[in-house]
């Protein structure tokens, strides 16, 4: 199971201290410590969304108005709206075809003299290709904000993601490699960093009634962190089952014509999240919403390309059209106008399983067949 007797012992005891808040108790301290040392980096802090913790991660950068921050637009929105929650502009570069992550040479092409950042988004267990991304980032002085929302525990080049760029976030929402029911992490090796990511979570305030700079109620709460200080002394479990029920699928789906497993390139370890297949909808026959009608099991994942959605064909964020129509900005971005072709191509053909703990061998063997009798179809 999941979640089990120790993690329940672990909200009692938190119960039992009366202490519910980081403000008074040690829980969520401690996970952060553990946290840390998983990921590899000198800080952790935790915050009670993977959300709040890209909101304020842009924010302790100081990106704002009039700044352009880079994205991919094939992953869940709060990649891109935490950046206009900072009153700055999300940029949509390109996903590599194979990886399904930022693709460095479409970024490239992306950047202009307002460009802050890059924000890669580590998909599914699958890792972008950070040294490309760290060139690019040094070669045009930009920051890295590693989205790994999806990835904990995936490693590039040996090292953890969330510790290759300037800042590292993380979600503890059920659907991902840990959990803690809402939450998430902040991880970063830069000391000033960590301390705006501290103040910012904490309305500014280093201490009672001082107040440094705007700041956000965004804390992990104490039951948040005890659960996941247990989860996480279990994720190399998780991790390893979730990964022998992807490679079980992948082995499957290899002798499907038609039917292709997530590609994993030499640099990744991955820790999948999700189990991405692919369909060659002429060797199938049939389009993607076919295939997902015919396979109720399977996952639509992300349906288009957010650039396609409605908040950005429409601008529709703050008041009086900003951040768009800031006079900080003075440029005009069109949305409407967006046209990437691998992630146009890619929204089409994907669809994603489930691999948690919690799945079956006799789950992954009744989808398994329902691909093949749509494939003989
Ligand atoms: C889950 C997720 C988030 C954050 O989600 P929360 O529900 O706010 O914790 C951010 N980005 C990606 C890519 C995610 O998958």
């Amino acid at each position: 199971m999941n979640l089990a007797e120790e993690e329940q012992k672990a909200v009692i005891k938190v119960m039992e201290s009366q202490m519910l808040t980081l403000l008074h108790g040690e829980a969520v301290k401690s996970f952060e410590k553990d946290y840390a040392k998983y990921i590899g980096v000198k800080h952790a802090i935790g915050i009670n969304t993977g959300t709040a913790a890209l909101h304020i991660a842009i924010a302790a950068l100081n990106i704002g108005p009039g700044d352009e921050v880079i994205v991919p637009p094939f992953t869940f929105i709060a990649t891109a709206s935490s950046i206009l929650h900072n009153n700055a502009i999300p940029v949509f570069a390109d996903i590599d075809n194979k990886t399904y992550t930022l693709d460095p040479k479409s970024v490239k092409q992306k950047i202009s003299d307002k460009t802050k950042a890059l924000i890669p988004v580590h998909l599914a267990g699958m890792v972008a290709d950070m040294s490309e991304l760290k060139d690019l980032a040094n070669d045009y002085n930009l920051y890295i904000i590693e989205d790994a929302c999806q990835s904990i525990g995936s490693k590039f080049r040996g090292k953890k993601v969330g510790s290759l760029g300037d800042i590292g976030c993380f979600s503890f929402y059920p659907s991902k490699n840990i959990t803690t029911g809402e939450g998430g992490m902040i991880t970063t090796n830069d000391d000033e960093l960590a301390e705006q990511c501290r103040l910012l979570r904490h309305h500014g305030e280093p201490s009672w009634y001082v107040y440094n700079r705007l700041g956000y109620n965004y804390r992990m709460t104490e039951i948040q962190g005890a659960i996941g200080k247990v989860q996480l002394k279990r994720i190399d479990k998780f991790i390893e089952v979730r990964n022998k029920n992807a490679q079980y699928l992948s082995d499957a789906v290899s002798e499907i014509n038609g039917i292709i497993p997530p590609y994993i390139p030499e640099y990744c370890e991955p820790a999948f999240n999700y189990w991405i297949g692919r369909i060659d909808p002429e060797i199938m026959g049939l389009n993607k919403s076919q295939f997902i009608e015919q396979f109720p099991k399977s996952k639509v994942l992300y349906p288009k390309p957010l650039y396609k959605t409605k908040l950005f064909r429409k601008k529709i964020a703050y008041p009086k059209g900003c951040p768009w129509s800031c006079p900080f900005y003075g440029k005009e971005i069109d949305y409407n106008k967006i046209s990437l072709p691998n992630v146009e191509k890619v929204t089409r053909e994907i669809f994603a399983l489930d691999i948690h703990p919690n799945i079956t061998r006799q789950d992954l063997d009744e989808n398994i067949q329902v691909m093949k009798n749509l494939v003989k179809k």
